[in-house]
């Protein structure tokens, strides 16, 4: 399977990277991770019936702000899109008048589950709540016999380690700089982000969701790269159209 990362600044846009989404493909699903201001890139790789699954970790603007292109879209099968349970409501706000063009307007059929009452029918994945300020889930999926897991925004958390445990990716977040102390917060920094993929068994660390004021430059983030690897060696920084084969 493919995995492209199209967005991987957290908070904002910058001359380095859009804020997040990464999108998998596989034979038999497209899957979508979160829909930051790069989701509009998943237009050009959706070219067949396949089902295509969102998921999207909580509703901060970073995460959903792609969602305002979804007019541009024009998918036969329509998106399925997973959040927190009670994410529905401020969603369907969100994705209306007079914020964007509404949903029964557009092209594509967009439909709305929230995870904890409706699981994607057929797909092996679990979630948890992260530790975040809003309500935020993780997703831990198993795809052509891997094991992706998804867990941004969050700070250390058993959750985030359950998620993660022994799995062949973790795309997880690397909001803050090396040294700053995380103990209490709800991001991570590399060396959290390592500690946790070394703890918990994880084979690959990519880290994305770089805090778009503390990390200007791709220079910034090789920084925080070689900080993780020091600690847990198969991590990488990941930047945007980045694509990897698992
Ligand atoms: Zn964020
Ligand atoms: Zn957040």
């Amino acid at each position: 399977m493919k995995i492209r990362f199209l967005g991987t600044n957290g908070w904002y846009d910058t001359k380095t990277a859009n804020t997040v989404c990464a999108m998998v493909e596989t034979d038999e699903y497209y899957i979508i991770l979160d829909a930051g201001s790069g989701f509009y890139k998943t237009r050009e790789y959706i070219k067949d019936g396949r089902p295509v699954l969102l998921f999207l970790s909580h509703l901060h603007l970073d995460h959903i702000i792609g969602l305002h292109t979804l007019p541009l879209f024009n998918i036969p099968q329509g998106i399925d899109v997973y959040m927190p349970g009670g994410m529905t409501g401020p969603l369907k706000t969100f994705l209306s008048k007079p914020y964007t063009s509404p949903l029964d307007t557009i092209a594509t059929r967009v439909r709305l589950h929230e995870i904890d009452t409706e699981r994607p029918p057929k797909l092996d994945c679990r979630f948890g709540p992260l530790l975040h300020s809003p309500t935020c889930y993780g997703y831990r999926l198993r795809l052509e016999g891997k094991t992706i897991s998804y867990c941004t925004d969050t700070g250390i958390c058993d959750e985030l380690c359950a998620l993660a445990k022994d799995c062949d990716l973790l795309i997880t977040e690397c909001s803050f700089k090396p040294g700053e102390d995380v103990s209490k917060a709800s991001h991570l920094n590399p060396e959290a982000a390592a500690g946790i993929a070394k703890e918990c068994g994880v084979k690959k660390l990519g880290l994305i969701h770089f805090d778009a004021g503390r990390y200007p430059s791709l220079k910034d983030r090789g920084f925080a790269e070689n900080t993780a690897r020091k600690i847990f060696p198969n991590t990488f920084a990941a930047t945007d159209d980045q694509e990897l084969k698992l």
